[in-house]
């Protein structure tokens, strides 16, 4: 007789990107790098860097519960009220409190079957149904999303763009989805990536927020902000929503270094333009030498790159990890052949199309 709840008993626990530490430790490797979490590749800002140092002395004190400040700056970045806004320790907490906060023991989740996976791990540890569609063409399809739509769905789960795809949805496919989503569903726009989009048919969803108030729209400081160690997202939505969250969330779940930092790397706009450079370089020599090799990509707007290196992604991802390069297989998304890196810097990109070379 097991102890745990069944829908417990049930979960495959989400896999992260595998340490630079464990895998040094493991293989006795001296240089690793990793290219599996979407990380900023550069390091944290160095403004978040004085902040912390000038702010250490102070954990012994317990952060503020409200992120004032941090929520003041933000607010104001984006155009909207501070009681707009609310933080999480990153925005997987938040995931869980959007579930906690919105959705009732016999309402349902949709979401596409291959996206972020904790959008179904958060919602199976809280015993919700969640629903996917498949993808289209690599791209979230709002047509299948729309058919799963019942009496009893409560919040659906879009990443925009997609993570491992890299794909994202226009402003226009999200206007026409709108209109079409009940005003008793929450349509929770998921856009870790945004901050590196470069095209100009992307969604403002702010704006939107202004229209339909049955929208959510996350965003996190773990990418482009690099502060992914640090753990800090936010959430913007109608006072009425962000309310009911301020509730279900911990009250001291930002600590307080990751809010003095996000906020001081809110003002290194020299550190996000450099940041965004990279990754927009970066692709375009990735796109040429995978084109070079012979190796399909999914064209991306965010920070990876998903890969059909044409055999097991899990075995390339081994002999990768063999010469210190840490990639991700996409086996828990269901891609078997596929692996998804992140785009590094300069040198890092180029090793990892050296090893790649040799391990196909
Ligand atoms: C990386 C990522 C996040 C960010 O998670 P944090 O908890 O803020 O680090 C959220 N959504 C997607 C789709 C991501 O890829």
């Amino acid at each position: 007789m097991s102890l745990v709840r069944k829908n417990i008993q049930n979960i495959t626990p989400y896999i992260a990107g595998k340490p630079i530490e464990e895998t040094k430790r493991e293989l006795g490797l001296k240089e690793v790098i990793k290219l599996a979490s979407n990380e900023n590749p550069l390091g944290p800002s160095p403004k978040a860097l004085a902040a912390i140092r000038k702010n250490l002395s102070q954990i012994n004190r317990y952060p503020d519960s409200n992120c004032f400040y941090l929520k003041k700056k933000v607010a104001k970045s984006l155009n909207v009220k501070p009681a707009n806004v609310i933080f999480g320790n990153g925005s997987d907490e938040l995931i869980d409190v959007i579930v906690k906060t919105f959705v009732e023991d016999d309402e349902n989740i949709i979401t596409a079957d291959t996206t972020f996976l904790e959008y179904a791990i958060i919602a199976k540890v809280n015993n919700r149904q969640i629903f996917t569609a498949p993808l289209k063409y690599f791209k979230y399809d709002l047509e299948a999303i729309k058919k799963k739509i019942n009496k009893k769905t409560k919040l659906i789960f879009i990443a925009n763009p997609n993570n491992p795809t890299g794909t994202y949805l226009t402003a226009h496919e999200i206007r026409d989805f709108l209109k079409e989503v009940p005003e008793n569903v929450i349509l929770v726009l998921d856009e870790a990536y945004e901050t590196f989009i470069d095209v100009n048919d992307f969604p403002d969803t702010l704006r939107q927020i202004g229209t339909y108030k049955n929208i959510i729209l996350m965003k996190t400081f773990s990418k482009v902000f690099g502060m992914a160690g640090l753990r800090v997202g936010y959430a913007v939505a109608v006072e009425e929503l962000v309310s009911a969250m301020e509730k279900v969330r911990q009250p001291f779940n930002v600590n307080l270094l990751a809010q003095v930092a996000a906020a001081a790397t809110l003002d290194d706009k020299k550190f996000l333009k450099k940041s965004r450079q990279v990754v927009l370089q970066g692709k375009n020599y990735l796109y040429d030498s995978l084109k070079e090799m012979g190796l399909a990509y999914v064209p991306s707007v965010a920070n990876f790159i998903l890969i059909d290196v044409g055999k097991d992604g899990v075995s390339v991802f081994k002999e990768m990890l063999k010469y210190g390069v840490i990639v991700r297989d996409m086996k828990q998304y269901g891609l078997k052949n596929f692996i998804r890196v992140t785009i590094g810097t300069k040198k890092e990109n180029e090793r990892f199309i050296k090893v790649l070379k040799k391990v196909l």
